[in-house]
């Protein structure tokens, strides 16, 4: 019944239920009884529908405001899990076990790796610090040669802080100024209208190797940006696309430095990429390195075996005329405005910095502007043969097997995100928010709004046993999953009660306040 489908879905947008719910089997222990659940989408994977990502966008915003300003230092305890993340977990374990057995059985495991990467993904985002399994390779030591210095810059003593300075006016009133930065990466060629005047020498390359390593660039600058603050300056940053297509940044900071020290950091940061050298191909066509079971990627003529990740890095090492694959920067660009606690200003940079939450970075595209969607086609193609990371398939390209290197891998292949129109490169995180921002982790926002609705509705958040429910996906066509349009119109009936519910609160509320301020005029 498509149409039945249609109504419920606009019904749902406009109730804000989530329209991509994903049904789970869900074991009660206390009860023995296994039901069928509905796990909204924006709880688990990264595309979004449209609903949650309003939602998340909103949550993102509130998570902004409560730590930009924060006037005391944040308390941060690891919280109990709570029962989103203990799912999150148990599915994780759950599809590992799948991808495993998959692996035994020589099938395909690429659609299960890639949904391991956004569940560990999720995990962290749901406040949840490291890899589920563990760190499972030991930390590589690099040579200290290899390691890249600070900058020259200003140096201030730290103080064990998070928190700005304040500045007291003459009336004794308290200001509590914090800064709204935007970083942009440098120029590759003239644009006009985001599209480059001469394609022929816009340099993609460059753009292609600066927004697969801007994520490290973001971190640098932080790391520069305490050093010379003095204090453990926290922020909160949305990356977001540029009309060019090239990743740009924009960053609440609590507490406030010169603007022309601000500059001079971003103007100093840089980051250096040491991985082999991948400039000259030496596989290509059909002329590509082939696998052999126990030993690894071979030369085609000569059947010699080529170097794996660890051995390059080993040479690299070795090699003292060795140059980084690559060293990126900020562009002169450099946007520096102070904003006190409280404004209008203050809240225009929150909308601002939230805004292009829900798009991803492709989707910025107009589709009826050919030249747009020409520079972005390029885009994609000086990103088809780049190593996005030490497991990329394309390192064959360049002679070196990838990390973790397994049979059926070619360069051009990579089913990393970096690669695809989506992402044009950027596959990080879009919200960047520093440990120690606010009190709260984004799950324990929601959870906030989960306790404060059911105590508006008279019932105490009940204390969870932390194992009572356990989870498994559900087989794709379980006859027991309702068909979409019954699910959804069941997830609106719900919202409806509780917004009826809200109402009738309120009013009451409002009754009081009208009865209490009558008394008080009487
Ligand atoms: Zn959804
Ligand atoms: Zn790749």
């Amino acid at each position: 019944m498509p149409l039945a489908r249609d109504v419920a879905e606009e019904v749902a947008k406009q109730y804000g239920v989530c329209i991509r719910p994903i049904p789970l089997k869900r074991l009660d222990t206390h009860t023995g009884v296994w039901e069928i659940v509905d796990v909204p989408c924006g709880a688990t994977l990264e595309a979004k529908c449209p609903p949650c990502a309003k939602r998340n966008r909103h949550l993102r915003m509130a998570q902004c405001r409560e730590g930009w300003h924060l006037d005391q230092e944040p308390t941060i305890t690891p919280d109990e899990p709570n029962e989103e993340q203990r799912w999150l977990i148990e599915f994780r374990a759950d599809v590992q076990a799948q991808r495993d057995a998959a692996d035994q059985a020589g099938q395909d495991t690429t659609d299960l790796d890639e949904l391991i990467v956004g569940l560990d993904e999720e995990i962290n985002a749901a406040g949840m610090r490291g890899n589920v399994l563990g760190r499972t390779v030991p930390k590589r030591n690099r040579s200290t040669k290899r390691r890249q210095d600070a900058p020259e810059l200003p140096k201030r003593r730290m103080i064990n802080s998070t928190l700005g300075r304040t500045f007291t006016s003459s009336d004794g009133k308290v200001y509590r100024p914090s800064l709204f930065v935007t970083l942009t990466l440098p120029s590759y060629g003239k644009v006009k209208d985001g599209v480059p005047v001469d394609p022929d020498t816009y340099d993609y390359a460059r753009a292609a190797r600066d927004a697969l390593h801007f994520s490290k660039l973001v971190d640098r600058f932080v790391q520069n940006l305490r050093r010379v603050a003095g204090y453990d300056v926290q922020y909160f940053a949305a990356v977001e696309p540029q009309k060019r297509l090239a990743p740009h940044l924009h960053m609440a900071i609590r507490g406030t430095l010169p603007r022309a020290e601000i500059k001079q950091i971003a103007a100093a940061t840089y980051h250096q990429v040491w991985w082999p050298a991948a400039d000259q191909v030496v596989f290509e066509g059909d002329h590509l390195p082939i696998w052999e079971d126990g030993t690894g990627y071979l030369d085609p003529s000569t059947g010699e075996v080529l170097p794996t990740w660890d051995q390059a890095l080993d040479q690299l090492d070795t090699d003292e005329a060795a140059e980084p694959l690559h060293v990126i920067r900020f562009g002169v660009q450099v946007d520096v405005q102070g904003v006190l606690a409280g404004t209008s200003d203050a809240d225009q940079c929150i909308r601002y910095l939230s805004k292009y939450l829900t798009k991803s970075l492709g989707d910025s595209l107009d589709p009826d502007n050919q030249a747009q969607r020409d520079h972005a086609a390029r885009m994609v193609e000086a990103l088809r043969y780049e190593p996005c990371s030490p497991t990329c398939p394309n390192w064959l390209r360049y002679g070196v097997q990838p990390k973790g290197a397994k049979p059926g891998m070619a360069p051009g292949q990579c089913r990393s995100k970096a690669h695809k129109p989506d992402h044009l490169g950027y596959a990080g995180r879009r919200v960047l928010v520093s440990r120690k921002w606010s009190n709260k982790t984004l799950a324990e926002h929601k959870q906030d709004r989960r306790t404060w609705v059911l105590e508006a509705l008279g019932q105490t958040a009940e204390q969870t046993d932390p194992h009572r429910y356990v989870w498994k996906p559900v087989p794709a066509g379980d006859a027991n999953v309702a068909p979409l349009a019954v699910r959804l119109l069941r997830s609106v009936a719900e919202r409806q009660r509780w917004r009826a519910h809200m109402a009738r609160l309120q009013a009451e509320a409002d009754d009081q306040d009208f009865s209490a301020s009558e008394g008080r005029a009487a």
